[in-house]
Order: C-alpha cells, then structure tokens, then sequence
C-alpha cells in the first residue's frame, strides 16, 4: 500500500463529481483506471433503469482458491458538485467548501483500487478478485437492484460502505415501506358536513396510534409525508401518509403490521372511511454468522494490524443486503468516513490506509 498514492487517488475520484445518476464521468475514469491495470472491465445497462449517465462497473483478477468479491458505490448524496477537499496537520481530510467530501463512498474505491495495484506490483499470489462498483446507492440501491449476478462467482463479499474502523457489520434489516390512502366522502364544510365522511380525520387517528421511534429491540418504525389537499370548506375526502418499518426480525415486522392493520382498521371503522394499503419491501434481511469463513478470515486480517475486530448491526440499507439476497455473504466493513451525507464529512487518511492493509492481507493466500 502506497499512502501517498492511496491520497492522490482520493482525491482524484473526489474531484470527479458523480452525484446519483450523475456518475458517467466516475465510470468512464474507473473504467481507464481498471484497464490500465490490464484488468478486464465490463459496464453493464442498469444506468438506463436506474436514470443514470453510467452503469455498474465489474472487474476481476484471477487468483487461486475461493474467489472474493470486493463492493463500493460511485455515487455520492448532494450537494456534491465542485467539491474543494482540504487536508488538515492531523491529515484528516474534510470538505473545505459548502458540500459534502464524497469519502462515502469513494474512500472505499480508493482503497478497493489500492489494494489491488499493491497487489499486482507485489507478485504476490491472492485468491481470485471480483470487483462491483455500483450506480445510484444513495437513491435506493437502485444501481445493485439492477445489477447482473450472472457475472459474480464470489459467495463473500466486502462491501466497504460504513464509517467506523475495524467494525464488521454483518446484520442488516428488513426494511419495508408501506403508503396508505385513506378515502372518505367530499361535502361541503359549511353546507351539510354530515353528508361527509372525514378521511383526513381517520388518518389522524390512525397515525395517533401507530408508534414511532425504537419499537422494540430490533425494530424502528417512522410516518412520514402526511398529505391531504383540499380547502377549509370541504370534507377532506382523501389523505395520504408513508410509514416505514426496519427490523432485524421476520416476527417483529409481523407484529408490527398487523398493530398498524389494526389501527387503520379501528380509525377507518369509527368515521365510516376506507383505507388501501401498498407495500414495498426493499431489502430483506442480512446475517451473516458470526463464525462464518468469512467473518473469521477478516478478524484475524484486522488483528494481523493490531486490531480488535467488532461485530455490529446497522439499521441503515446497503448494496450488502442485495448482494445477500442474491446468495453471496456479504459484510459491510469501515473505511473511517465521519459524518457522511453533511457538510462536516471528513476522513482520517490513516483509517483509510489501514483499511487498505486490511483487505490486502485479506486476499492474500499462503
Ligand atoms: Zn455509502
């Protein structure tokens, strides 16, 4: 691992913006870069389902054994446009500007493309390396949702999309989304409001009895985007809200959705209204077992370091849990990003070169 070539490399993905569906500019640098390491790359259609500029990027580097695949997204949140990084005496990096630095997630490019021109220089013999580089994370795992698994051979993956150094997240939730519309009957507010049946009213209700926050143990819950048009002088014939569940148990989401059935049920009944449901499950559950090859191959890479691996859950979605869902084991580890998706983003360059050495010794075999 060079340090002073990981930093160069930071920073040139850095200044090559690539908001969500944006990212063509990022591929087509990726592309040239993957290729100047004499790798074959291919860049697959899912831009054109996912409404961007760009697609995702596969590569591979063969090697002996089981072969490991390698994940990070191209694409950053906004504002992440002309982005002015500056390095501070603690070689810290930060934006300097008024957007965020991009570290999430092209800290984990950098270090997945580190690693293996360290790799190639070595001579080294490693196991087999596939690398996915995706489109349009931040938007809903849009561009993993669309990817072609018929290229991937791995069953473990390293997705390097979280923050905290040396901690493995191996367990993700289901995370579902419903929106309800709630239908009652228009009259006129001033005229004859008993002819009218109040869905604005029974949304309200409803809403009131649906809990938000940390339900359980495993489990967070959140309504949002409440909405009924309309003027003072009608009854509200129609409202609308949007509640999500994240759990990390199948069970706990079916409690939870029937309680919500029945507080709909029980505001709708009292004011005569109806109520439709849709559901959208976007990401099904993750676990990978704590005493899986992988998991244990990456806690002796990370105390090889001098480091105390720590197992962790996360709430939030990553390409990991598609990956999963796909059959690969995959985790998502560390690169030292720091108050991603703000203005205050930054990344210690030493968190980044360690997670570097990580993978690299991770790969390499004998
Ligand atoms: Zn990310």
């Amino acid at each position: 691992m060079n340090a002073a070539r990981l930093f160069e490399r930071l920073l040139r993905y850095i200044a090559c913006d690539s908001e969500s569906g944006d990212e063509g500019a990022f591929c087509t640098l990726l592309e040239a870069e993957l290729r100047c390491l004499k790798l074959p790359v291919f860049r697959d259609g899912a831009g054109v389902l996912c409404g961007s500029n760009g697609g995702n990027l596969y590569a591979s580097l063969p090697g002996v054994g089981e072969p490991i695949l390698f994940c990070a997204h191209m694409d950053t949140v906004s504002p992440g446009k002309g982005i002015y990084p500056v390095l501070d005496e603690d070689r810290v990096l930060y934006s300097g500007g008024d957007t965020i630095l991009g570290a999430d997630d092209k800290s984990g490019i950098a270090a997945v493309m580190e690693m293996l021109e360290t790799l190639l220089e070595s001579g080294l013999c490693h196991r087999p390396i596939e690398v996915l580089f995706t489109i349009c994370e931040e938007n809903g795992l849009r561009g993993a949702r669309h990817a072609d698994y018929s290229r991937l051979r791995s069953r473990q993956a390293v997705v390097l999309d979280s923050g905290r150094p040396h901690v493995i997240i191996n367990r993700t939730p289901i995370h579902e989304s419903w929106h309800v519309r709630i239908s009652g009957k228009s009259a006129h507010a001033g005229v004859a409001p008993e002819k009218g049946i109040h869905a604005l009213k029974a949304a309200a209700a409803a809403v009131a009895e649906i809990p938000c926050g940390r339900v359980d143990e495993a489990t967070m819950m959140n309504v949002g985007s409440f909405l009924s048009p309309g003027s003072t002088n009608l009854v509200p014939a129609e409202a609308n809200f949007d509640l999500e569940i994240r759990s990390h148990e199948e069970a706990r989401v079916q409690y939870w959705s029937n309680e919500i059935a029945s507080a709909l049920e029980r505001a709708c009944v009292s004011m005569g209204a109806h109520h439709t449901v849709t559901k959208e499950r976007h990401t099904g559950l993750l676990y990978v077992p704590e005493d899986s090859k992988l998991i244990r191959d990456l806690v002796d890479a990370y105390r090889e370091l001098g480091l105390e691996a720590v197992l962790a859950r996360g709430f939030g979605g990553s390409d990991a849990s598609l990956l999963f869902s796909h059959g690969i084991e995959a985790v998502n580890i560390g690169t030292g990003m720091r108050n991603i998706h703000s203005l205050e983003e930054s990344i210690p360059m030493s968190d980044l070169e360690r997670v570097t050495k990580l993978i690299f010794k991770l790969v390499q075999t004998g």
